[in-house]
């Protein structure tokens, strides 16, 4: 089953876009599953299970922390994500570059930007990201941007939040081309990722798709 949902996910992938299989709430067993499927990397929410999950699974995952990141988890999270993908406010930044200064450390990171209408959703806003880019952060490299479109069965305003996303990051490079990883944009989940696809989409992140419904 989920060797099957990955196998027909890739095959309508475009080569240069990444898959990173969400497993939240999900059993070792099961990303063990995807694992063997040749699925290498994988995406988690909380700190405290990304923690669990980095330690006793396979060492050659590469894993992309994509949840709200709380200022006093971050030992939990930073030695160990190769992504983390939800940088949500300057508070979370700060505290990021601190600790990778303290650490030696430079942390590859992806900014969040709000979309849609729920305020429940984490996120910078436009001006905000434009003002994190006049600024300079010793050790967090902006690889791009992250967003979550509204959660609707309308695809137009699915679309639309894309398209602003997309136009967002075209802007940034353009305004910043000493920025050359600036490169991702990270959008599309399980019911919206072909859709993300059409608007340049480099990263997915697909859960429910390749697991079925969240378990425990
Ligand atoms: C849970 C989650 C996903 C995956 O959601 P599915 O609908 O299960 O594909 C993607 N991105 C983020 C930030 C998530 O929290």
């Amino acid at each position: 089953m989920i060797e099957e949902n990955l196998k027909n996910i890739l095959s309508e992938l475009p080569s240069g876009v990444k898959l990173v299989a969400v497993s939240k709430f999900h059993p070792f067993e099961a990303i063990l599953m995807a694992y063997q499927a040749g699925q290498k990397v994988f995406g988690e929410n909380r700190p405290q299970e990304f923690y669990r999950k980095v330690l006793q699974l396979p060492q050659d995952i590469e894993w992309h922390f994509i949840g709200h990141l709380q200022t006093n988890k971050l030992k939990l999270v930073l030695p160990y994500a190769s992504l983390v993908e939800s940088i949500d406010s300057f508070e979370l930044l700060d505290a990021v570059q601190r600790w990778g200064v303290a650490h030696d450390k430079v942390i590859d990171a992806l900014l969040e930007l709000h979309l849609g209408a729920e305020a429940t959703k984490g996120g910078f806003t436009e001006t905000e990201i434009e003002q994190v880019l006049s600024n300079t952060y010793s050790h967090v490299r902006f690889h791009g941007l992250m967003g979550m479109a509204t959660n609707t069965d309308d695809e137009s305003v699915i679309r639309a939040d894309f398209k602003r996303i997309q136009d967002f990051k075209l802007h940034l490079n353009a305004e910043h081309p000493e920025l050359s990883d600036f490169t991702e944009l990270s959008i599309g989940m399980s019911h919206d990722w072909k859709i993300a696809l059409e608007y340049g989409a480099t990263i997915v992140r697909i859960g429910t798709a390749i697991f079925g419904p969240r378990q425990y």
